[in-house]
């Protein structure tokens, strides 16, 4: 093992880049990348040597500026990737891969349960307006992943762990699928950032994360990212954000750096939460289901827990009261810690419920997702003794026994 130094992440532990990671002392000497505004960098005397498309040259922040880079450093390294790629949000990120490496006539094959955007990007929009196909899949599924593959298939998209249903998907095969058939591997890393997950180690060509969620970590910032080789990120680079333009900010860039320095600290805590609250929640008898990957009955847990290598499971949970719609609101209004909104990986703990039938691709959900809608719930940095109380105190409001 090489001697550590906090500007090289290959000696170093996650802990450590996370805090180190992208930080350069400038001529000021502040310890801390500072924030730089500026839309525009002074040219060099002689402006006809610019090569205008270089992304390390600074000329305009569209095409890159001192806070996005800095995080690129960060999260390239943090993730396993040669480069990576920050956009506004999640889904400018998720648009930025598919505008990129799609063209009409090209077939994409999709898990049947991701992200609302995504699904009606591939439902919709990209079928209607410019003619790219695609097939909705189980993608825990091998064989189905299998026999959706086309000839005219170019690209493979999954999430680590499904938002909401937590469905896993076995990374390394559907990598062997999607190139044996000569197709790239995009993977949704939203529910598993690292150090818990690092999907490129398992083939994945790109990954996409919502900065918005886990990474900042302090729900006061959005962002997104895209990580993989140099060459896949550069074209993305060039093709879906100098010349589409959603890039991220630099005070956001500056936000997420300063919440990730926490993020491998914080996940242990997310993780470990979670994984007792799915364990509450499973043994009391007023929850109709609990899906977790980390509980045992979970249809992938021996797969999360080879995959994600015992880290744990993820920080989400998807599960519901045994009730109708107003016996959820009533548990979801009878909360006194955990608060009532959208968005996950903040600190605080949040919970949404989703009715059946409200989200577009819902027939593609498990039977008990169906018959009783979901909550979905992000646990937080609370202290753990709290946050089962407060859900203990709504289930006895909601389902008193
Ligand atoms: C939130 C989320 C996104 C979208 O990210 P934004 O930053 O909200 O645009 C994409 N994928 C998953 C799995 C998410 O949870």
């Amino acid at each position: 093992m090489s001697t550590p130094d906090k500007h090289d992440p290959a000696t170093l532990g996650d802990d450590t880049w996370a805090v180190h990671g992208g930080n350069a002392i400038d001529a000021s000497g502040a310890l801390r990348t500072p924030l730089v505004l500026a839309n525009s960098y002074a040219l060099p005397e002689d402006a006809s040597k610019v090569s205008w498309s270089d992304p390390d040259t600074l000329i305009y922040a569209r095409n890159g500026n001192v806070n996005q880079h800095a995080l690129e450093t960060k999260l390239a390294a943090l993730e396993g990737g040669e480069q990576a790629l920050v956009f506004a949000s999640g889904v400018a990120a998720l648009h930025a891969v598919f505008f990129t490496h799609l063209r009409s006539g090209d077939h994409v094959v999709v898990s049947a349960v991701t992200y609302e955007a995504v699904w009606r990007l591939f439902a919709e929009l990209l079928p209607k307006r410019y003619g790219i196909e695609a097939t909705f899949v189980d993608t825990a599924d091998l064989e189905a992943v299998r026999a959706a593959v086309r000839p005219s298939t170019r690209l493979v998209h999954v999430e680590t762990i499904a938002n909401p249903t937590t469905a896993v998907t076995d990374i390394g095969a559907v990598a062997d699928i999607a190139h044996a058939a000569g197709a790239l591997l995009s993977v949704d890393g939203t529910f598993t950032p690292p150090p818990l997950y690092r999907a490129l180690a398992d083939g994945a060509d790109l990954v996409v994360h919502s900065l918005t969620k886990f990474i900042n970590g302090h729900g006061d910032a959005m962002g997104g990212a895209v990580i993989g080789s140099r060459e896949l990120v550069s074209t993305i680079r060039n093709d879906a954000s100098v010349d589409v333009g959603g890039v991220l900010a630099p005070f956001n860039a500056w936000l997420i750096m300063r919440g990730s320095v926490t993020l491998p600290l914080r996940l242990r805590q997310h993780l470990a939460t979670a994984q007792r609250i799915a364990a509450v929640l499973d043994a009391d008898p007023r929850t109709a289901f609990v899906a977790y990957p980390g509980l045992p009955e979970h249809p992938q847990h021996e797969l999360a827990a080879r995959q994600f290598g015992g880290r744990g499971f993820g920080a989400v949970l998807a599960f519901a009261l045994d009730g109708d719609a107003a016996v959820q609101n009533r548990f979801v209004n009878a909360l006194r810690v955990i608060t009532s909104a959208v968005s996950l990986g903040h600190d605080e703990s949040l919970i949404v419920h989703v009715a059946p039938g409200t989200r577009g691709g819902d027939e593609h959900y498990p039977e008990p997702f169906q018959r009783y809608g979901h909550l979905r719930l992000s646990v937080g940095l609370e202290d753990p003794d709290d946050l089962i109380a407060d859900l203990r105190a709504a289930l006895d409001t909601a389902l008193p026994a």
